[in-house]
């Protein structure tokens, strides 16, 4: 780990977590080196749904994100998995067979199984009646210090912060968009305590492919963006490494994907199932929250997410939940990214459930 100017400063540590179901994303912090979803983008990821041999059944998905072509010349790319120098030369190349990882992604969709039936409760009750004023009070507290980290559902918070979630911290802005996040950060009104990249950044292997890079330059886009956007905001950078990671390096476990307009909601405080976290409030605009918004659909519905029979309900599966925080106090921006997610999940009408939080009044 990369320390923080501020020793005493939260840190990222497996053991050391807020408050949660005991199952609520067990197994945990057992991450092993391997492929990583993430890294191919919208285009790859929807070619997961495609691919032949998907262990899930993707001809049964729905149709993939429009933003996915067939003539990109991603699309037709190899799954590499990553070599051991993406893993930061602490962990020994492992490969899995397709059993051992359907083995895996059953533990780790039943392992969130009572979060995700509470949350499945918010279909049809308001959040005050399936959560009590204390929970909901710690989940959108105003006395929390942010962190930037990526969306991916991997990148831990630790205790008493919450994570801005984007992809890639930010590496999949143009300089323009930076400096728009880096304004909406600062108007949230919150400390910021650092920002953060990680191992297998999947959104800084999408920067890649899309400026020509090789893939092998993930890490240091990564770590570039970070401290890029560190040292506009004037606070340190961590790395965090797939040790500290949750879940599975071969296996995007997310259930849910949460959209937040507020800022400071804190799924984790919730026990929400694992999600995708993509803080709308945040973001510079709303074409790019769909287009990362539909990366992470790619990937959780992917053949390195839980995949698509999973998730579809024709084939007895349970959908994963767009769950979209609403800000009362910014009906406009909200009205619009309902609008999206609207759209988003009228793609995969078997295997999305949107979910609506209203945010109590006290929330950002
Ligand atoms: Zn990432």
């Amino acid at each position: 780990m990369h320390l923080s100017k501020d020793d005493s400063q939260p840190t990222f540590n497996c053991t050391n977590r807020t408050k949660e179901p005991a199952d609520a994303h067990a197994p945990r912090c057992r991450l092993q080196p391997a492929a990583f979803c993430l890294r191919t983008g919208i285009a790859a990821a929807a070619l997961c749904l495609l691919a032949n041999g998907n262990e899930n059944n993707a001809d049964a998905a729905s149709p993939p994100p429009a933003a996915a072509t067939a003539t990109d010349p991603a699309a037709h790319a190899p799954h590499a998995r990553l070599s051991s120098d993406d893993t930061s030369g602490k962990m020994e190349h492992m490969s899995h067979t397709e059993h051992d990882l359907t083995k895996e992604k059953d533990q780790l969709w039943q392992a969130q199984q009572h979060a995700y039936e509470r949350a499945l409760l918010l279909t049809k009750k308001p959040l005050q009646e399936v959560f009590s004023e204390k929970e909901i009070a710690e989940a959108f507290s105003q006395t929390i210090t942010l962190f930037i980290g990526c969306m991916d559902e991997r990148v831990p918070c630790p205790p008493g912060m919450k994570k801005i979630g984007i992809g890639g911290s930010g590496a999949l802005l143009t300089d323009a968009q930076l400096e728009l996040f880096v304004s909406s950060l600062k108007e949230l009104g919150f400390t910021i305590g650092f920002v953060s990249d990680h191992d297998g950044c999947g959104a800084c292997k999408l920067y890649c492919q899309q400026h020509d890079l090789p893939p092998e330059q993930a890490p240091a886009v990564a770590k570039d963006t970070a401290h890029k956007v560190a040292m506009k905001i004037g606070v340190s950078e961590q790395h965090i490494g797939f040790d500290q990671m949750e879940g599975h390096a071969d296996i995007h476990h997310a259930r849910a994907i949460t959209i937040d307009c507020c800022g400071n909601f804190r799924p984790n405080q919730l026990g929400l199932p694992s999600t995708f976290e993509l803080t709308d409030a945040v973001y510079p605009d709303s074409a790019q929250l769909e287009a990362e918004l539909n990366v992470a659909v790619s990937i959780a519905l992917g053949d390195h997410g839980m995949g698509a029979k999973r998730f579809d309900v024709t084939q007895g599966g349970e959908p994963l939940l767009l769950i979209l925080v609403e800000n009362p106090k910014n009906p406009e921006r909200t009205a619009a990214i309902n609008k999206i997610v609207d759209k988003v999940a009228a793609n995969y009408p078997n295997a999305i459930k949107v979910i609506r939080l209203q945010a109590p009044a006290s929330a950002k």
